[in-house]
């Protein structure tokens, strides 16, 4: 069992939509510490199935920790998806399910800078805890730029409007109906965000419309280390399943000498050239953080102290995070005979 994973009780379900549900949970007082949380992050909960046991899936916390009593998730039905539809159909009041804390990277730097938020569809989620974060405990102004279907499937509506008619100077909303304008393409969201582009932008939303608000903005030219991105994806691994002692393609023969700060903890331990830093982790039954494994969610990055690794993938970590020697444990392979990590995050 992950160490991360706990069980919490429903405290309310809230309807947004015909096709939208909020989850609001009941934390108890021993684990308040465990689900603090920023705004923008997620929690991962566990879907019972038939088929496999269970299946894990990532939905981002609406609520704001600087606003909301209770952390709440939003989900969405997907088109003959397994686990929204799940969630949808049987989740209730008092009904206890298994989520792990809280991860993610997509977090505003501060509250007290300007932010372009643009999200579509069930995209507003984070994107919501953000704005309401940085309109309600900082100085920062917002622009959402929020595209939707049609007037029925706008999520979060009557918050948004509330939030508008609060801080009339602060937030300037940009509401896109596909049923009325068509699909957004580079050109329009281009001049919709054009004055906000000296922003911090934090973007959520379907592939489509993220291609074309990057397409924007790139055109706009805005940086790409000033553009935070959150792609929704199923996860394949399933993190609430003990991690499989599997080693990736390892040569015992030409291992690294790791020293690894976890937990207060100093270790030293073989690391094989070809094994990703989690899996050996894992593998020695060390209580490193992760969920996705899969390079997207960032939950277990940590710093390179000293000598030289690789990733194989990165989908987290900003150029300036690599700068600084931040790096993701389940995609880092070692160069160098010694490497010194922290998990210090
Ligand atoms: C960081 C992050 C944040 C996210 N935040 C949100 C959010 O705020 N709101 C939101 O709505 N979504 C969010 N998502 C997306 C969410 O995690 C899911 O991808 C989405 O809900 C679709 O999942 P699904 O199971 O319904 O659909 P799918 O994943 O499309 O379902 C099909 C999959 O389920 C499998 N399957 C089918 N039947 C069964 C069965 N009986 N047992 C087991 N498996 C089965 C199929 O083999 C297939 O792999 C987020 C994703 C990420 C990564």
């Amino acid at each position: 069992m992950n160490s991360r994973a706990h069980t919490l009780s429903v405290f309310e379900v809230i309807k947004e939509t015909a096709d939208a549900v909020t989850l609001v949970f009941d934390v108890p007082a021993e684990l308040a510490e465990r689900f603090g949380y920023s705004p923008g992050q997620f929690l991962t909960v566990e879907v019972p199935s038939e088929r496999c046991g269970s299946v894990a899936r990532c939905y981002s916390l609406s609520s704001s920790p600087h606003c909301d009593r209770r952390p709440a998730v939003t989900v969405k039905r997907t088109a003959d998806g397994y686990a929204s539809n799940w969630i949808c159909d049987n989740a209730a009041v008092n009904s206890v399910l298994t989520v792990l804390e809280p991860a993610g990277a997509f977090v505003p730097g501060s509250l007290d800078r300007d932010v372009l938020l643009c999200a579509a569809g069930s995209g507003i989620t984070p994107v919501i805890s953000i704005a309401k974060s940085v309109l309600l405990a900082g100085t920062g102004n917002v622009a959402l730029l929020y595209a939707n279907r049609d007037i029925g499937s706008v999520i979060f509506a009557g918050q948004i409007d509330a939030l508008a008619a609060k801080f009339p100077d602060r937030l300037h909303v940009l509401h896109w109906l596909e049923e009325e304008r068509g699909l957004p393409a580079t050109d329009a969201i281009a001049q919709l965000v054009q004055s906000y582009v000296d922003r911090d932008v934090y973007l959520c939303g379907p592939a489509g419309f993220a291609t074309q608000t990057m397409a924007a903005l790139i055109r706009l030219g805005v940086a790409d280390d000033r553009i935070r991105t959150e792609a929704y994806r199923s996860l394949e691994a399933n993190p609430f399943l003990a991690p499989s002692a599997a080693l990736r393609a390892s040569n015992p023969n030409s291992a690294t000498i790791a020293t690894v700060e976890l937990d207060g903890q100093t270790y030293e331990l073989d690391w094989p050239k070809g094994t990703p830093l989690l899996d050996i982790l894992l593998t020695k039954g060390l209580d490193a953080p992760y969920v996705c494994r899969e390079s997207a969610c960032g939950t277990c990055v940590c710093s390179v102290r000293s000598g030289r690794t690789r990733m194989l993938l990165n989908e987290s970590l900003l150029d300036e995070e690599l700068e600084v020697g931040l790096t993701l444990a389940c995609q880092t392979l070692p160069e160098s005979d010694r490497v010194h990590i922290a998990f210090d995050q």
